[in-house]
């Protein structure tokens, strides 16, 4: 079938994956600025959440939408191969903030880091479930504060 194929000519089906791999690569060499994400600082979960689906880090970023910053966490998979690849995609910061929280609240009283009592939160984009893991040594303390 390939040896068919003219010069010039695209072959009917394209795998998807690898065209979004090319894409990305060439969009890369193409503007090398990209690479410098800009992500916001305030990002709370960076480095702690996951995409359930795919078990990648779901990473921070955000879109200027009428001159007001929207933040978000993409999924680092999505981000590489495509919306396609991903049902979770994309998670509005500020409800994920808020719902770690809500979980963490009694030492959020302590102005304690969220990295420091959370060990790792997953999302599924498909339920909409939040899964928050503490960090053993807060679960500790947590058991004898009842
Ligand atoms: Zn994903």
């Amino acid at each position: 079938m390939k040896g068919s194929l003219h010069q010039g000519e695209q072959p009917a089906i394209v795998d998807e994956k690898l065209w979004a791999q090319a894409h990305q690569v060439f969009k890369e060499t193409e503007r090398p600025r990209s690479l410098e994400k800009p992500e916001p600082q305030d990002a709370i979960l960076r480095g702690l959440l996951f995409c359930e689906s795919c078990g990648t880090p779901m990473v921070p970023t955000y879109t200027v939408r009428r001159r007001a910053r929207v933040r978000y966490y993409t999924c680092l998979s999505a981000q590489k191969h495509g919306w396609k690849s991903c049902p979770t995609r994309t998670l509005s910061a500020g409800t994920i903030e808020e719902a770690v929280r809500a979980r963490i609240h009694p030492h959020s009283l302590n102005a304690v880091p969220v990295a420091e009592i959370v060990e790792r939160i997953t999302y599924d984009g498909v339920s909409g479930q939040v899964r928050i893991t503490l960090r053993e040594s807060h679960l500790g303390r947590e058991g004898t504060a009842l």
